[in-house]
């Protein structure tokens, strides 16, 4: 293979050979969830994403660190440093304390990564317990005089950055034009600048997630934590950094500027960022009423869905879009993928069973086709492309199951090894039975068998005995949807 791995570089703008700085060691940094509520599409994109991302860098025989955090504290309602702490105002509303809402929402993040067959990051590192790292950090920007301390809170100096280092290299932004646009709003609160970010802040009486230090009793700000842990665990320079695009400003911009002014250098050779999910063409929210949990996919219990959508479906959905493409979300849409997704599954399971029905001279090559993927995946990982050449694999398989087409040996293995590596190992695909986690094929069984008693009761008219079915499948964690086509369930 001589053609190489391209990546989009959001700081360059442009595709850039990928060349990492200590080869075969690859760091990667993915900002990860703030856990304070039910996980959705807008977490399960990046997920996969960078999923997709450090799937294909191991099969490349890149020995990766894979650093994903998970924020527990710190980020504010407002991107601007105002407002109460997410986490915090979730325990308040419902009693908790802070860690057991973290627990919760990091317990609910990890089942439903697991359910889309999302691997675990190297280190899964949490804000709260980075404390030390982030102090550390706002020491040396002190010291290097990018930031200033007013009333117990420290506050990065972007102006002032900005005379020898660009801020909004990353972004696009100009500190002239946000001084234009902000300055008159200025004069109240405590920053010189009301772009300027916190690095630490006071707490408020009734803050209760709070730390002491040498400032005040506070807690650090948000864009601190992932450049505290970012250096902490792969280095003041590293390879890879991702996100969402709604992450870049100020989220990012910020931490190259923390890191910068800490530590006299660039952290990050390539900037990554995935494209925003819409429903039914407008942006995702929960503040807008129409983001839908993942658990409502799995379940279909949700007025935009018809029926419940797998795991795989929803992955497979999210592939299908190149990572910087938007991606809408509809019904339809997801009903296609799962079209293609059972598509493709059944051409693999019948690819397993396959046998050489033909001689070299007349068989079918698949070497091209094995290029043409990885031709895909090189050009900035290009998912949709691969799976339209898996979906010409697809076409191949079923034409020598209908013996329209003859396969030798050695071209049947090559096509084996190409499902195998670009199917299950890079998309991360695997058959619905293993996806619904370990619901096997006799249990399937049992419960439509079940669901046909049930019917039969009902044009009995023994609907003690059809209820009787139900609330036993019930109690066994089986949710029945009543359809117009027959029933379905769902675990
Ligand atoms: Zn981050």
């Amino acid at each position: 293979m001589d053609n190489k791995l391209t990546i989009y570089n959001t700081l360059s703008k442009k595709k850039e050979i990928f060349e990492p700085l200590n080869p075969p060691h690859v760091g990667m940094y993915v900002c990860g969830p703030t856990v304070y509520g039910d996980p959705h599409l807008g977490h399960a994109r990046p997920a996969i994403a960078f999923d997709l991302v450090f799937r294909y860098l191991q099969h490349l025989d890149y020995k990766v660190r894979y650093v994903r955090n998970i924020t527990d504290v710190g980020h504010l309602e407002n991107d601007a440093d105002e407002g109460e702490d997410k986490i915090a105002k979730k325990a308040r509303l419902e009693e908790l304390e802070p860690m057991e809402v973290v627990q919760y929402y990091t317990n609910s993040y990890h089942a439903a990564m697991q359910a889309l067959n999302v691997l675990n990051p190297s280190i899964e590192p949490n804000a709260s317990g980075h404390i030390i790292e982030q102090m550390t950090m706002i020491r040396k920007i002190l010291k290097s005089g990018y930031a200033y301390e007013s009333a117990g809170s420290i506050y990065f100096d972007v102006e002032k950055y900005n005379e020898t280092n660009p801020y909004g290299i990353l972004s696009g932004r100009k500190v002239e034009d946000l001084i234009a646009t902000t300055r008159e709003l200025d004069g109240q609160g405590e920053k010189k600048n009301s772009f300027d970010f916190a690095l630490w802040k006071k707490a408020a009486p009734e803050h209760i997630m709070r730390w002491p230090s040498e400032w005040s009793d506070g807690f650090p700000g948000w864009h601190m934590e992932c450049s505290a842990m970012g250096t902490r665990y792969l280095g003041e320079q590293f390879d890879i950094h991702g996100g969402g695009m709604d992450l870049l400003f100020p989220h990012h911009e910020s931490e190259i500027a923390q890191s910068v002014a800490a530590n006299g250098k660039m952290p990050v050779r390539y900037w990554m960022h995935n494209n925003m999910i819409t429903i039914n063409g407008q942006k995702m929210g929960k503040s807008l009423g129409n983001a839908v949990s993942l658990e409502e996919f799995f379940t279909g219990e949700h007025p935009l869905l018809t029926h419940a959508y797998s795991p795989m479906t929803i992955r497979f959905f999210i592939m299908q879009a190149h990572y910087r493409s938007t991606l809408d979300f509809s019904n339809e849409a997801l009903q296609a993928a799962e079209k293609g997704y059972r598509r493709m599954m059944a051409a693999m399971e019948v690819l397993e069973k396959l046998e050489a029905n033909g001689k070299p001279g007349e068989s079918v090559k698949i070497n091209w086709l094995k290029d043409k993927c990885y031709e895909a995946m090189n050009d900035d990982f290009n998912s949709p492309v691969l799976i339209a050449h898996l979906f010409d694999g697809v076409k191949t398989i079923n034409s020598i199951k209908d013996g329209k087409l003859k396969i030798d040996k050695e071209n049947l293995i090559a096509l084996k090894e190409l499902f195998m590596i670009f199917g299950n190992d890079i998309l991360g695909l695997k058959s619905e039975g293993e996806a619904a986690g370990g619901q096997d094929d006799l249990s399937s069984k049992l419960i439509e068998t079940l669901l046909d008693l049930r019917r039969e009761s009902k044009l009995n008219k023994d609907f003690n005995t059809a209820d009787k079915i139900r609330d036993q499948l019930t109690a066994m964690g089986v949710t029945l949807k009543d359809t117009k086509e027959g029933t379905e369930w769902s675990l």
